[in-house]
């Protein structure tokens, strides 16, 4: 067994004009390959280790290059099942949710948009619960992510250049824009609602 790139859950081209078919090209069948064949390369993959596992390894390995790349993994395939065509609209029950948080639905997307912009270097902004069922934005550095301190990921933005470089140059915040026109709400909400 070994630790596998998990099918994008949509075509490649499906999140265009927000996100081009060239960048998914290269963000999923590149940089989200690479850290699959990294691990791989970096763990004893006949001791029949595989994608369940990651969890357990990113706990068991709290830094390092294999901390790395399997939080790169998790990260990026719960990335992708965030994104879905434009269209999607939030529900009257999530934006219940989110506003009883964070005052309105639009103050969650502006802080949310404002962690995301304000992040030095690379890195991931993050919708998560706490384990007292609090929802907080968090942003973290380069491969970070919210299962290392007990939070519940709930939605992501990828903020590494190599996620907008091809379609929006330097602009991250045109970056945003776009991400919100492609946010997989009932996804985020589905994730609430195993919480
Ligand atoms: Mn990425």
């Amino acid at each position: 067994m070994s630790f596998t790139l998990s099918p994008l859950p949509y075509a490649a081209n499906a999140l265009a004009p927000y996100i081009s078919e060239e960048t998914l090209n290269y963000h999923y069948g590149k940089h989200h390959a690479t850290y699959v064949d990294k691990l791989n390369g970096l763990m004893d993959t006949s001791a029949s280790l595989n994608n369940d596992d990651l969890p357990k390894i990113i706990l068991d390995h709290p830094t390092g290059a294999i901390f790395n790349n399997a939080a790169q993994i998790i990260n990026h395939t719960f990335y992708w099942d965030c994104l879905a065509p434009a269209g999607n609209k939030p529900s009257e029950s999530l934006i219940h949710t989110i506003s009883e948080h964070f005052g309105s639905f639009d103050t969650f997307k502006d802080q949310f948009t404002k962690e995301a912009l304000s992040l030095f270097g690379s890195g991931w902004v993050w919708l998560s619960m706490t384990p007292d069922q609090k929802l907080i934005i968090e942003p973290l550095s380069n491969a970070g992510i919210p299962l290392s301190h007990g939070n519940k990921p709930l939605l992501t933005c990828d903020v590494w250049e190599h996620a907008y470089y091809i379609d929006t140059r330097n602009s991250r915040p045109d970056y945003l824009k776009n991400y919100w026109e492609i946010v997989n709400w009932k996804f985020v909400e589905e994730n609430i609602q195993q919480s």
